[in-house]
């Protein structure tokens, strides 16, 4: 693993006795599927656009086609790419960790945890894999490629289910993530620049009641100075490798 071995000690001893444990994910943990982060500068999907103009309320209204465009070379984009070894690795801790829970709350709107196998993800940010009626008439839809540009049901005009700039958080899924964040025993904090709120304060709440945080980021982040355990490497690489300590653990408790 990507740490010392007191570090990796310390963190295997608190999977073994834990029976909640929660993972905050953001757009790092998608980078190495060939998905660009959101902030880091060289690959940026920001580099040459105005994020008001593709993915603010303000920018739909004015501008719905270029926001349904925007949206639609995402979704390409992920239906493209798929998980990588990271969100795989994430799948099979939750398989291997059982009777324990481990859920997911993402930041990130490519549906790659649930593809990977994942059971429980709140994806608190939304979706590029649902349409919805922006009026919240009800209606919520899977996006196919031919959705139409109105609601169904109401006529309002037809958006992705994600939540842009200027919109508030769907509250009952942001309620439902921090008590998931105060049961927590254990909570890894993985490929997010923890800046984005109110999502990033989850690891605060993590951490004051109770958890181990641990931080899985290359760079430092707000998130650093709370974490229990900073893991400065590629969220592949290390839950690949606390993937293979835990079945390495496992299997000496069978012998
Ligand atoms: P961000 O772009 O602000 O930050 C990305 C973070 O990931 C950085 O701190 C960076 O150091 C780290 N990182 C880069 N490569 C990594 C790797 N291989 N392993 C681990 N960490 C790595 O992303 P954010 O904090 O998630 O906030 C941006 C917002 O944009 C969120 O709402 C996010 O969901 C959204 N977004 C989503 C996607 C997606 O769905 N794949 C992609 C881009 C942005």
């Amino acid at each position: 693993m990507p740490l010392s071995t007191a570090d990796q000690r310390n963190i295997l001893n608190r999977l073994r006795t834990a029976r909640n444990i929660v993972i905050l994910s953001g757009a790092g943990l998608s980078a190495e599927s060939g998905i660009p982060t959101f902030r880091d500068a060289s690959n940026s999907l920001w580099t040459n656009i105005d994020p008001m103009a593709v993915a603010s309320i303000d920018g739909f209204k004015q501008h719905p086609e270029k926001v349904w465009s925007w949206h639609q070379d995402m979704r390409k984009l992920f239906l493209d790419a798929g998980p990588n070894g990271g969100h795989d690795a994430i799948a099979q801790l939750e398989a291997l960790l059982q009777p324990a829970s481990l859920k997911v709350i993402t930041q990130n709107i490519d549906g790659f945890h649930q593809s990977a196998g994942s059971s429980w993800v709140a994806e608190i940010h939304g979706s590029t894999s649902r349409v919805r009626c922006h009026r919240r008439c009800g209606y919520v839809s899977v996006w196919n490629d031919h959705a139409p540009h109105q609601c169904r049901v109401c006529g309002a005009p037809l958006r992705p289910d994600v939540v842009w700039f200027g919109e508030a958080l769907d509250e009952m899924l942001f309620e439902l993530a921090e008590e998931t964040c105060e049961s927590a025993d254990i909570f890894f904090t993985v490929g997010t620049s923890g800046v984005v709120q109110p999502a990033a304060s989850l690891a605060t709440l993590a951490k004051n009641c109770g958890a181990m945080v641990i931080e899985v980021n290359p760079r430092e982040t707000p998130h650093s100075v709370i974490a229990d355990h900073v893991v400065r490497a590629s969220a592949t690489e290390f839950f690949e490798s606390l993937c293979k300590a835990v079945k390495a653990l496992k299997l000496r408790q069978l012998r």
